[in-house]
């Protein structure tokens, strides 16, 4: 029918432009490596904050003690304990807990939400076993992963650059972060000093550096998307401070703000960015990350409703509904086996309340999954092939035989599989099959609150 022609031109339409030719994700890859190049040579220099996250060590595995993290940046809080053995021993104990945040406190005031984190981790320590105690007179110490983009201080201060994934408070901005967990520690009674403030792209860097010595970079693909790489301390302009004795320095790229020409970004795209709490931020994360796939899926679906009563003559009131269709949704649609697509209409019908779909209309809803997918996983891959290029260790230099260890995490990476394995493949396709070999991509399985553990034990006051 003629309706059925209008919608699937639609679909086509937007997979046209969502098109991720292999030329294409080379030219994103050059412009990120571009773009690196000019967040180090001077600050706002880009896109790219190349934020200078005060670790020029990593972990060795000598660290010794009880230490804890608490890792704030998705709609999850974790906090987490973790006592070290050293060499030998490493992590002898590791407990955590996690605790979801009110969405009101996302977009309230910022003494309420670090009163609620600093509650949480009181109540967590006082939870602490026999062997799990500070030695006497010692303070306990905390590392905290806070994962937006801040402009860093020292090891343990950084002020707030913006909020990003839906959060939204106006008093912070500006704010040393680190005091405001402080003095929100105080006021619920709780003595714990902060060792180190890191975001979870380095906290899975050191986590992942703790256990290979092979890991370069680290990338986050959750609720938001970043990567983190160790540099040349030599290679980073705007650093006037003394060179680090390792004579490195790990990098917090804030590469979801990356943007460039090359991208290939839709109407759809434009509008979700439009009416986003950060319209013209953070573009790569609102085409990559976990917050907003499903959201791409749901405005396509509602223009097919809209413009080709792809549903019918009327258009399901919920589809209209902002971030209603989550990822985790589409991600079960796009996985759905079954010969009747029968996920498929359970998702349509329990999120969207539509009760009937035809099986040709479950297919387009999966392909439409597939395109949205697809796009991400492979810029996903062009933006590490952009670090790989940076560090020229996307090519073998004679003789040598070096291997890259990338340490990837988040929800994304972890549960979406169709995602993941389409990373995987376009960062081999991109790389050639020899080069391939010396480059692995690792799930750190959350890496990043023990990396920051393991920050804090390094920057210990009693060290
Ligand atoms: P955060 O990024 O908030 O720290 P995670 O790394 O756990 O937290 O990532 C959570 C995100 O991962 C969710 O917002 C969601 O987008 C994505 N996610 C979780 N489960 C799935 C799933 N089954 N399929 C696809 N995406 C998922
Ligand atoms: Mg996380």
């Amino acid at each position: 029918s003629g309706r059925w022609a209008k919608a699937m031109a639609i679909l086509r339409e937007f997979e046209d432009k969502c098109g991720t030719p292999i030329g294409k994700l080379h030219q994103v890859a050059d412009a990120m490596t571009v773009e690196m190049h000019a967040g180090l040579a001077s600050e706002g220099g880009s896109k790219l904050k190349m934020l200078i996250s005060y670790v020029d060590n990593l972990p060795t595995g000598d660290e010794k003690g009880l230490f804890y993290a608490l890792d704030l940046g998705g709609t999850n809080f974790r906090v987490l304990r973790v006592l070290l053995g050293g060499k030998e021993d490493r992590v002898v104990k590791q407990e955590f807990e996690e605790v979801s945040i009110p969405p009101y406190l996302m977009t309230g005031s910022s003494d309420a939400l670090f009163d609620y984190i600093a509650e949480a981790l009181a109540k967590f320590v006082a939870t602490e076993g026999e062997g799990l105690h500070p030695s006497p007179g010692q303070q306990r110490e905390l590392g905290f992963t806070f994962s937006f983009p801040v402009q860093q201080t020292s090891i343990a201060s950084g002020t707030l650059i913006k909020w990003t994934k839906g959060f939204s408070i106006e008093d912070t901005f500006g704010q040393d972060v680190v005091g405001e967990l402080t003095k929100a520690m105080e006021r619920v009674g709780l003595d714990m000093r902060v060792a180190a403030l890191v975001n979870d792209t380095i906290g899975t860097l050191a986590g992942g550096r703790y256990y290979k010595q092979d890991v370069i970079a680290a990338v986050i693909l959750g609720t938001g998307t970043n990567a983190a790489y160790v540099e040349r301390a030599q290679a980073i302009p705007k650093w006037h401070g003394l060179l680090p004795r390792s004579g490195e320095m790990v990098i917090n790229m804030e590469w979801g703000n990356f943007r460039s020409s090359h991208l290939p970004l839709t109407e759809y795209d434009q509008a979700l960015d439009v009416e986003s709490l950060n319209p013209g931020e953070q573009i790569f994360e609102k085409i990559i990350s976990g917050m907003y796939l499903g959201e791409i899926v749901r405005r396509v679906l509602l223009k097919m409703a809209q413009e080709a009563a792809f549903f019918g003559v009327d258009v399901p009131p919920k589809l209209e509904i902002p971030f209603i269709l989550r990822t985790p949704h589409m991600s079960a649609m796009h996985h759905d086996t079954s010969s009747d697509l029968r996920v498929v209409g359970s998702k349509l019908k329990d999120i969207l309340e539509v009760p009937n779909t035809s099986l040709k209309m479950r297919k387009a809803i999966v392909e439409l999954c597939d395109i949205v997918a697809t796009r991400g996983a492979r810029l996903s891959a062009a933006g590490i092939l952009g670090i790989l290029k940076k560090l020229g260790r996307d090519t073998l230099r004679d003789g040598e035989k070096q291997k890259s260890v990338i340490a990837l995490d988040g929800g994304l990476f972890e549960h979406y599989t169709k995602f993941r394995t389409s990373m995987e493949s376009t960062l081999k396709e991109l790389l050639g099959e020899e080069v391939s070999e010396s480059i692995v991509i690792e799930h750190s399985n959350d890496g990043s609150g023990i990396g920051a553990a393991l920050l804090a034990a390094s920057h210990s006051q009693y060290m």
